[in-house]
């Protein structure tokens, strides 16, 4: 499934009819239908990634770093500097899924 912002594509719809107004009124009719089809479809909540951040547990873990994931707690080991975890290399928290890159302003 490829989810796609329906009002987006409606208004572009609308922008061709409007374009073709009084020139081709089949196509403004078939538009029209189309419309009507998009506006009919079912709306799907679009699932939210939860962001979480890494935590240090112990920094010197047998030479490693220990971290944990701030949502679910799963930890690990990592040869990361426990000053400088941007240097770990997961977006994703490998258990929960969680978003682990900075979250960007929008
Ligand atoms: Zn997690």
């Amino acid at each position: 499934m490829r989810p796609i912002d329906a009002d987006a594509l409606n208004m572009y719809l609308c922008e061709l009819q409007m374009a073709n107004l009084g020139e081709d009124d089949d196509y403004c009719e078939t538009l029209n239908e189309v419309i009507h089809i998009v506006d009919g479809q079912p709306t799907i909540l679009a699932e939210t990634v939860e962001h979480g951040e890494w935590t240090v547990i112990e920094d010197d873990y047998a030479g490693l770093t220990l971290i944990e994931c701030s949502l679910c707690h799963e930890e690990w080991c990592f040869e990361v500097d426990p000053d400088d975890l941007d240097l770990v290399n997961y977006n994703y928290c490998p258990n929960c899924g969680a978003d682990m890159r900075e979250r960007k302003e929008t």
